[in-house]
């Protein structure tokens, strides 16, 4: 909900998280920065993608492309033709909206109405309601139903040209059904290409035109054949990379969910055509058994398998996540064909065929698309985190319950007092641990407010160092999460930890 949502943009600023992008020149529109603990979470979210996609899989290399790229390559891949959103102003309000997400929005509202009707009559009804019974019978409600699920099957994935006169006239007619609409004054819809454009070259005459790359999947592709045969790859075999993308959106709302410079992080698994079902169900098993592992709970996720597919798709689906405004694509899974290889090679003149020794022939392989957000995973696991606990004592807590192997500060070291001697061990213990794990130091406080802050920033361990650590060699070690706390030996810390943040 949106409180849930506004508390998850403040606490990533008060926490060093995630900053407006030039922020004391009052920002640049859906542009952030990553602050102190914010780039060490996207870093371990980026590690983890590639630790299992890279690092576990013989048969996926990694690579690091440029995000300059030859200008022929977005022709051959229909970016410069067919990259674009459907755009629609408001003529009275001169509000800008994607014309899809519009739809979406009203649909939205439509549904809310719906359920509020549907409440009602619950009241009304009480034990022997019947909402199925209800929705069918009750004409006013299945006259939005109606509506909605037109619409949206009609919208699908992406528009095509002739579509743009239909979205118009269906954007009016929604605002017939929902009464929370505001005026009936809209221009055309017109598609808006999402590259940006930049020169390379010094003088006016000679520059190039150029494009910041939208989305990293094609200089895997430019670089295909290069890897394989430098990598003596036999398929099936992946190329994977991350890297930041590009998009001038045309409404960019939600935080960092749609930001105009993003990353991306992707993998492209090149097979042999007639393969493309069982690959396409292998990695979506793949991808979600990834997604399950960090514990952010099933009833989190599910499917949403395109019924609409993009031109050069045979089967596409998004791994949707329950953000704090709702299920939202999280990421893409897409059966590609022979497309982008075949494009590539009409545009270049070079020939990308896999010869393949063990049937003796010579064919353009065909690929299975993951493609992630790290962004939009950072958001993910960040608002999935951040919880608001009662305590016995009747206070609550603020807790970032992040998985242990993506949390920033892995462990804080505590001195009880800042005095005796106290501060020096816990310094040599910080000294120790800073080897293997992200470690913070904090003498600052009481210790149980040194606890809540370090709660709130998501580090999974505490530990503080007393009088008797003098006598005995051992610690408090606090737990995030139960705040339970143990004594230990110093000697043990570094394997307690491990054994909870390693993968
Ligand atoms: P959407 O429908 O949300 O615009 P898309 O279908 O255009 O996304 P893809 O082109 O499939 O997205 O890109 C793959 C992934 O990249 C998405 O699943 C998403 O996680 C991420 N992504 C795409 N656009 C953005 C953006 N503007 N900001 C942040 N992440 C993005």
């Amino acid at each position: 909900n949106e409180d849930q949502f506004k508390k998850v943009i403040s606490h990533a600023k008060e926490y060093g998280y995630v900053f407006q992008s030039s922020e004391i020149y009052d920002g640049l529109s859906a542009v952030y920065d990553y602050a102190q603990n914010g780039a060490e979470l996207k870093k371990n979210i980026r590690d983890y993608w590639w630790k299992a996609m890279v690092q576990m899989h013989d048969n996926i290399v990694g690579i690091d492309a440029a995000i300059f790229m030859h200008p022929t390559t977005w022709k051959a891949s229909g970016h410069v033709d067919a990259f674009s959103d459907p755009l629609i102003d408001n003529k009275d309000s001169k509000k800008r909206y994607r014309a899809d997400v519009l739809v979406e929005d009203y649909c939205l509202k439509i549904e809310a109405k719906i359920e509020k009707e549907v409440k009602k009559a619950e009241k009304r009804f009480g034990e022997s309601f019947n909402k199925e019974e209800f929705i069918s019978t009750n004409g006013r409600v299945v006259g939005y139903q109606e509506k909605i699920d037109t619409i949206l099957k009609r919208l699908g994935q992406s528009l095509e040209k002739e579509d743009l006169a239909d979205v118009k006239a269906l954007i009016e007619e929604l605002e017939i059904a929902c009464p929370v609409a505001g005026s009936r004054n809209w221009t055309d819809v017109k598609q808006f290409n999402l590259m940006f454009g930049t020169k390379l070259g010094a003088s006016a005459e000679t520059a190039m035109d150029l494009y910041l790359r939208p989305e990293t999947a094609q200089g895997i592709f430019v670089n295909f054949l290069n890897v394989q045969k430098t990598g003596r790859l036999k398929i099936p075999f992946g190329i994977a990379q991350t890297g930041k993308a590009f998009r001038n959106e045309i409404v960019a709302r939600q935080f960092i969910f749609r930001m105009r410079e993003f990353e991306q992080m992707e993998m492209q698994f090149f097979i042999k055509p007639g393969t493309q079902k069982k690959w396409f169900e292998h990695w979506k098993e793949t991808r979600m058994k990834w997604h399950l592992s960090l514990g952010m709970g099933e009833e989190n996720y599910r499917f949403h398998d395109h019924e609409k597919l993009a031109h050069y798709a045979d089967a596409a689906t998004d791994i949707e996540f329950k953000f704090p405004f709702g299920f939202k694509e999280l990421e893409g899974i897409h059966s590609r064909t022979d497309f982008d290889l075949k494009q590539h090679e009409e545009f270049s003149g070079k020939k990308l065929q896999y010869f393949d020794h063990e049937d003796n022939e010579s064919y353009t392989p065909y690929v299975l698309e993951t493609s992630i957000g790290l962004d939009r995973m950072f958001l993910a696991v960040f608002s999935n985190a951040l919880v608001e606990e009662e305590l016995e004592d009747g206070k609550t807590r603020t807790v970032l319950k992040l998985p242990a192997v993506l949390a920033p500060v892995k462990a804080a070291i505590f001195p009880l007092l800042a005095k005796d001697g106290l501060p020096e061990v816990a310094k040599k213990i910080v000294e120790d641990l800073k080897w293997d794990f992200n470690v913070a130091y904090e003498e600052k406080d009481t210790v149980g407010r040194r606890y809540r802050r370090q709660d709130a920033n998501g580090t999974p361990f505490c530990i503080t160092v007393d009088h008797d650590t003098l006598e005995d060699n051992t610690v408090t070690i606090r737990h995030r999460d139960t705040m339970d706390q143990k004594r230990v030996k110093i000697e043990d810390l570094k394997e307690i930890i491990k054994a909870e943040v390693d993968v």
